[in-house]
């Protein structure tokens, strides 16, 4: 039986399996993808990670994933379906084997929060997409939407902004949710079109997306729409072990939750803000807390 297995390898992860492997512990971490840290390679400018003045989230993610390699730690690829609790610790269950540990840091992360409108499902991947970074080139000199009002939506509208002919942002308030400096070059940028206290009802076309209705009646022509409404946590497996608040792992900034050994860090647990840097802390505390248990068990 290991010390600890690291479930996900985004930062919290990778922070997590530099800070076990300083505190040599018999870890291993289990990947679905090579750095999966979902949100953060579909970011293309980073600009509040402290010492990168300007990166994208792709080569962040790298530059994070070289370093946990080069501190010793071993990843898995694999997909975890299950996690039990055994006798003394976890059993991790995935598609191509299985591994047991005292104790788990459970830093599954996030996905895009899906909007609910009509003939969002029926155009997924046909206009409707969830990653700016990922599908923007598609639409290049055509007209697109952006759904939302965080910092996603923010970031998700200047990009596309250097690549279509105009951007609609839609936001369902009259004010912003996300970082004031991402607002302010959004309003500054001539090719976005914002629509305040607007919502998109249906997305239309024939086999691809052509148009936005808008609950003020307007039908907005547009080739591409991209959701960026938040986001829900990858509760599914911690769903049974620990307790969960408002679609979170509830745990603090010690990252215990409410069963003894499993830890959770980034994203997925309840928090106030979710950045990189907040998700690098976690997998700092979340080892600290590991090493406090383990000792205890001794
Ligand atoms: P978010 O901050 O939760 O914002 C979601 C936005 O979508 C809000 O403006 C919300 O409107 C709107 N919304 C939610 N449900 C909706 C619906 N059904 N219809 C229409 N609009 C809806 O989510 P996010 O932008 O995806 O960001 C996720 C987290 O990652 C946040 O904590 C964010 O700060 C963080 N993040 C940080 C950075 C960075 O530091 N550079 C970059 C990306 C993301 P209301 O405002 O009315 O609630």
């Amino acid at each position: 039986m290991k010390d600890l297995i690291i479930a996900g390898s985004g930062p919290a992860g990778l922070s997590a399996a530099v800070y076990a492997s300083n505190a040599m512990l018999d870890f291993v971490v289990i990947e679905k993808f090579p750095m999966s840290g979902g949100q953060m390679l579909n970011t293309y400018e980073i600009n509040n990670y402290l010492g990168f003045e300007l990166v994208d989230g792709f080569t962040l993610g790298q530059t994070f994933r070289a370093h946990a390699e080069k501190s010793g730690a071993q990843f898995v690829n694999d997909e975890i379906t299950s996690i039990e609790k055994i006798d003394g610790g976890y059993r991790v269950i995935c598609g191509k084997g299985e591994c047991e540990a005292k104790t788990v840091i459970y830093a599954l992360g996030a996905n895009p929060r899906k909007l609910g409108a009509k003939g969002e499902k029926d155009f997924a991947g046909r206009g409707v997409s969830y990653c700016a970074t990922c599908d923007g080139n598609f639409f290049r000199g055509r007209p697109t939407a952006v759904i939302g009002g965080g910092d996603v939506a923010l970031e998700d509208a200047l990009y596309l902004a250097n690549i279509c002919s105009e951007v609609y942002l839609i936001h369902r308030r009259d004010e912003f949710r996300g970082a004031k400096y991402l607002q302010d070059k959004v309003l500054k940028n001539e090719k976005i079109k914002i629509l305040y206290s607007t919502q998109v009802e249906e997305i239309r076309g024939e086999n691809k997306v052509e148009s936005l209705l808008l609950d003020n009646g307007d039908e907005l022509k547009v080739d591409g729409v991209f959701v960026a409404v938040g986001i829900e946590a990858n509760t599914a497996l911690a769903e049974g072990i620990c307790e969960l608040e408002n679609g979170f792992v509830k745990a603090g900034e010690s990252g215990e939750t409410t069963a003894e050994g499993f830890f959770a860090a980034g994203d997925v647990r309840t928090k106030r803000l979710r950045q990189i840097s907040t998700s690098v802390g976690d997998g700092a505390n979340a080892v600290h807390s590991v090493e406090e248990f383990l000792n205890k068990q001794q």
